[in-house]
């Protein structure tokens, strides 16, 4: 039997959910929410009818064995098709960190100012955005644009609690950015990782760094300039070790090219943000 890479189950949210739905759906199964994303109670229920059908254990969790009778069904799931590397040296290369770029520096304030403009700010935090700010005398109007990213149209946003669908692919985000946002996602599909991307987690956000409630501007995040973004959150939290390559939501194999496009990796901070790629030049 083919080995294959991880296992879908509840909790889990992204794209790669969305095709085992689309396939659920075209097995003849049906889905309370439709291909929403979200592996909720619906889509264990549904998993859980594919396995009664095809004489499979019905535990609701997607692995290696489900997942092999699917393809001979049609299933289609890139993560799914990969074999795990299988000799040492395989895994060692497999795991690699991907080295902190030559070209390029981490962004600073500064730099930020120096690139994307100077704005003024009031700090106006709330109970569940503690680390919220104003962008005063009209920075953000002349700023901040809205720019379609064709390799996010449907894919899930998982800025709020409640993901949804991004049926137009649209983000908002700085209008300096917005073209080298675009150059980076194509450049990432023309390489064939396009599905590396779980989901989508937001660029312009008017806040301080996560954790600081000091208004100083040392402690802005460079997702206020709106040339920061965020992807496949869960699996790459601040402050914790990156998803690594066969892991759910890895990222690491974008970061070469995330770096020949001008884009530093959070990766490569002090405190490790694997989930943060932002733009360090134009
Ligand atoms: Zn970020």
């Amino acid at each position: 039997m083919a080995s294959y890479y991880y296992e879908l189950k509840r909790g889990h949210i992204g794209t790669d959910v969305r095709r085992l739905q689309n396939f659920l759906i075209d097995q003849g199964i049906d889905l309370q929410f439709g291909a929403d994303g979200d592996f909720g109670p619906a889509t264990r229920s549904a998993v859980k009818e594919f396995q009664q059908t095809q004489g499979l254990p019905t535990n609701g969790v997607f692995a290696s064995e489900e997942a092999a009778v699917a393809v001979g069904l049609g299933y289609r799931n890139t993560c799914f098709q990969e074999p795990i590397p299988r000799t040492p040296f395989e895994i060692q290369d497999a795991l690699k960190f991907p080295k902190k770029p030559a070209n390029l520096q981490r962004p600073t304030q500064r730099i930020s100012d120096e690139l994307f403009g100077e704005f003024r700010f009031r700090y106006t935090p709330t109970p569940s955005s503690p680390q919220r700010i104003e962008i005063l005398d009209g920075w953000v109007a002349d700023s901040i644009v809205t720019a379609p990213v064709s390799q996010l149209v449907n894919m899930v946003d998982r800025q709020s609690s409640t993901p949804r669908l991004m049926t137009s692919g649209e983000i908002r985000c700085h209008r300096l950015a917005a073209p080298r946002i675009q150059a980076l996602f194509a450049a990432w599909e023309a390489a064939g990782l396009s599905d590396r991307v779980l989901y989508y987690v937001g660029c312009f956000n008017p806040r301080l760094k996560r954790g600081t409630t000091n208004p100083s501007r040392s402690n802005l995040s460079n997702h206020s300039w709106g040339s920061a973004f965020d992807i496949n959150s869960q699996e790459n939290w601040i402050g914790r070790p990156d998803a690594v390559i066969g892991a759910r939501g890895c990222l690491r194999e974008l970061v070469r090219i995330a770096n020949e496009e001008g884009f530093y990796w959070g990766g490569h901070f002090g405190n490790k943000d694997g989930m943060h790629f932002e733009i360090a030049e134009l």
